[in-house]
């Protein structure tokens, strides 16, 4: 599989000694999205900055696209898109004016900015000041801007964080469509159900530290316990039962309650991938 992030073994520590990530090693391949899920303060930004060159690791190394980060930066930051919690948006422009400006820096000369607007449906907006914009439409043009010049990888970090429901969906949207145009993304959140939903791979990070890395799917057979919920009527109340899958005689106790009570409903239910964080780190994403 083609590696186009090889992170091995790199750290950050604070001047004020704070270890914000602590030796971790990990890859991203081609067209795949990586979730980065963790607390607040675990460390996902510090980790972002240094894949985009932005703080220089103090341990490992860095590969993007095949190329060594520390001597590189430059070009590999010609390939990849960034969108960051710190908002530097030009207030007085257009978003078309800050997509072309935005563009004219990366020596794009005729950027598609409708195309890219429309991707987040800000195009009816385009010509709009800035200033006038919501929280959630100045973040969907940050992510169209991290779009202008078509990267092969995609930064996003906490790109829905305390989002409307309509903004967090576009830029949703936007994460699934860079992926089937073959960009791999690295997004980190401290939603499960985001990271659940949009991510081939998912890592829990805590304390500065990888605490597993996997599917979903693998996460949750690996460490959560499925069950089954069933409900049956006995004596005219409702009754819930709840069987382990794993449980060797559940076809038994399913029987027997079929036969003995009038079956209301049943349905499996997964550990959610906050279940397992817990299981995993022994606290939560809050
Ligand atoms: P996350 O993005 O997961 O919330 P961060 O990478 O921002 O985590 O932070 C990891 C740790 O590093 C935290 O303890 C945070 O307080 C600390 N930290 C982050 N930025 C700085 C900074 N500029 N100076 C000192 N400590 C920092
Ligand atoms: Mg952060």
């Amino acid at each position: 599989m083609e590696k186009v992030i090889n992170a091995e073994n790199i750290s950050y520590t604070y001047k004020k000694g704070v270890k914000a990530v602590d030796n971790i090693s990990f890859h991203i391949g081609k067209s795949e999205v990586l979730g980065f899920l963790g607390p607040n303060g675990a460390g996902k930004s510090t980790t972002l900055k240094m894949l985009i060159g932005f703080l220089n690791s103090q341990t490992g190394k860095i590969d993007i696209l095949g190329k060594n980060m520390a001597h590189n930066t430059d070009e590999i930051q010609a390939e990849i898109g960034v969108c960051f919690e710190e908002k530097n948006l030009y207030e007085d422009m257009s978003a078309i004016e800050n997509l072309k400006f935005h563009a004219s820096l990366y020596g794009i000369k005729r950027p598609d900015v409708n195309a890219i607007l429309k991707k987040v449906d800000l195009d009816k907006r385009g010509k709009d000041k800035v200033a006038s914009y919501s929280k959630g439409m100045r973040q969907r043009l940050m992510v169209a801007r991290s779009l202008v010049n078509k990267p092969k990888i995609l930064f996003l970090d906490e790109p829905t964080d305390g989002l409307d429901p309509v903004s967090a969906k576009a830029i949703r949207k936007v994460i699934r469509e860079e992926k089937e145009r073959g960009a791999s993304v690295f997004l980190t959140t401290h939603d499960m159900l985001e990271a659940d939903k949009l991510s081939d791979r998912v890592a829990f990070i805590d304390k500065g530290k990888i605490a597993a890395i996997d599917t979903p799917d693998n996460l949750k057979h690996e460490y959560g316990k499925r069950t089954l919920k069933i409900r049956y009527q006995e004596n005219g109340q409702v009754k819930e039962e709840e069987l382990s899958l794993e449980a060797k005689d559940i076809g038994k106790r399913i029987e027997e309650i079929r036969s003995q009570y009038k079956l209301h409903d049943m349905h499996t239910e997964e550990a959610t991938l906050e279940d397992i964080f817990i299981q995993v780190t022994g606290r939560g994403l809050e």
